[in-house]
């Protein structure tokens, strides 16, 4: 089907809940998409910074095939061999000590919730279940991720919201300390704000929040959805802040495309969930499992390394370009903000981005670029030669 096919079906079938550029996308390789008309696109979004590994990782496709070949699905009452291997591949990288896997950001980010609230109800019981979160934060699109997530904008429409939550102001420890109070169990960030804007936390501000959490025993639970699995180039972004979290969540970048999430819990948190009080049908899947392992093998610490180099190289590039609507750029490894200057809104120029055939995102007021973690020196140069004549 072309493309004003798809779109008609799609507007007459699917809920209209999100604004689409207008492209039919058909097929990928590395970071190179193709739409359903042939044209080319080089992809600076990775879908939302999901394909981590890129299009048609030949890798990643074996895992997928071999394992919907053997055993597609088998629910949590069962032991299968992918998800166990993927909990000690990553608490091994990591340092925590053990998994849960679930499906998607928001679901991780309300099992980490959970157990925050669990851990103090067991140890302290009632009253003690507030979780402090930072404004500009994103947590998803639960009810209670929605109440967790520090912008007027997300509090909107779908009352009652869950209770418990505070938000102070990022990099600011004082506005943490004036919102703290008895009955806090827990301290939730990101340590690059992602949808807020692509704003990196200071070190020094994270460390000491972690030492408060530590003389006040809250848990400090860090949200790596977009962060996590080697985006800022660091298998974990926490691993590159000096500290380490009581809890971790992760999803986006995870299987490398099919819907995965979880998080690892540290030696203290690693039996508060107990047969029954948390659980989820798909998490674990086999097929999602075996992705994910295959994405483990392809960060590799060198491959790592280079997340970094590429992130500085195309900050630089950029910032070289000296385009008028652009400003500074800001960000951690293939985590990057770009500012947006003058007359035009950041959607007006990612409009105009991926019209001349390169995919970027917009994050608070301005452009948000996070590439497959395997993109391509020629990749990189071919996407700034289309900024450059697209922008000027
Ligand atoms: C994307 C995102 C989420 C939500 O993930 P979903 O898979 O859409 O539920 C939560 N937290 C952060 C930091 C994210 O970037």
């Amino acid at each position: 089907m072309n493309f004003e096919e798809l779109q008609t079906l799609d507007r007459q079938y699917v809920m209209q809940t999100y604004g689409r550029f207008p492209v039919a996308a058909d097929h990928g390789k590395g970071a190179t998409v193709w739409d359903v008309a042939g044209k080319e696109y080089i992809d600076f979004a990775s879908g939302i910074g999901v394909n981590s590994v890129g299009y048609g990782n030949e890798a990643w496709q074996a895992a997928i095939n071999g394992q919907a070949a053997k055993l597609g699905h088998i629910s949590n009452l069962f032991y299968s061999e992918p998800y166990i291997l993927l909990a000690q591949r990553l608490c091994q990288r990591s340092g925590m000590s053990n998994a849960f896997f679930a499906n998607g950001g928001g679901e991780a980010n309300e099992g980490m919730i959970k157990l925050a609230r669990k851990w103090s109800f067991d140890k302290y019981g009632k009253g003690r279940g507030t979780v402090i979160t930072l404004n500009r934060s994103f947590h998803g699109r639960t009810i209670t991720t929605l109440a967790a997530t520090g912008q007027e904008v997300f509090h909107n429409y779908f009352f009652p919201f869950t209770e418990g939550f505070r938000y102070a102001d990022a990099n600011d420890l004082s506005s943490l300390e004036e919102v703290a109070g008895h009955d806090v169990c827990a301290v939730m960030m990101e340590l690059v704000q992602g949808e807020g804007g692509v704003l990196p936390l200071d070190a020094e501000y994270v460390q000491k929040v972690a030492k408060l959490c530590a003389e006040r025993d809250w848990l400090l639970l860090i949200d790596e959805v977009q962060t996590g699995i080697g985006r800022t180039g660091a298998l974990f972004a926490f691993q590159q802040y000096g500290i380490q979290p009581d809890v971790v969540s992760f999803a986006k970048g995870i299987a490398g495309g099919l819907p995965m999430s979880g998080i690892l819990a540290n030696e203290k948190c690693r039996d508060v969930f107990t047969p029954g009080t948390h659980a989820t049908t798909f998490g674990g899947n086999p097929v999602a499992a075996a992705a994910a392992l295959a994405v483990q093998d392809i960060l590799t610490d060198e491959l790592l390394e280079q997340v970094k180099e590429k992130g500085a190289y195309l900050r630089a590039a950029i910032e070289g370009l000296d385009l008028p609507c652009l400003g500074a750029t800001r960000g951690l490894g293939l985590m990057i903000g770009v500012e947006v200057k003058g007359e035009r809104t950041n959607a007006q120029l990612a409009a105009r981005l991926v019209e001349a055939g390169l995919l970027v995102l917009t994050a608070g007021p301005d452009l948000r670029l996070l590439p497959p973690l395997v993109i391509t020196r020629e990749e990189m140069d071919k996407g700034l030669a289309i900024m450059k004549a697209a922008l000027s």
